[in-house]
């Protein structure tokens, strides 16, 4: 095999690879999320509470993730933040 069947052959192999990875399914390939703005994190502090999280979108399948991941963090930031404002007050 020459060094030109060689290239010719992983050039197809390639091609083959990117037309699998343009038609795989979200559970094959992940998720491609993009940011479609933000939703309000819900914290337990309720109408003092002014945070957000990002929402993300899938643009292949167009499942949403409203923060979900993200909210424990920001909860946890929201609770510190919500103590130490408190404290300064009394
Ligand atoms: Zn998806
Ligand atoms: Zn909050």
């Amino acid at each position: 095999m020459t060094l030109q069947d060689e290239i010719a052959e992983t050039e197809a192999k390639l091609a083959a690879l990117k037309q699998r990875a343009a038609t795989a399914t979200c559970a094959e390939a992940g998720h491609r999320w993009k940011s479609v703005g933000g939703a309000n994190a819900g914290c337990e502090l309720g109408d003092e509470c002014d945070c957000s999280v990002a929402v993300r979108e899938c643009e292949v399948c167009g499942v949403c993730d409203y923060g979900e991941s993200d909210r424990p963090k920001v909860h946890e930031y929201c609770r510190k933040r919500h103590d130490a404002l408190s404290s300064e007050t009394i």
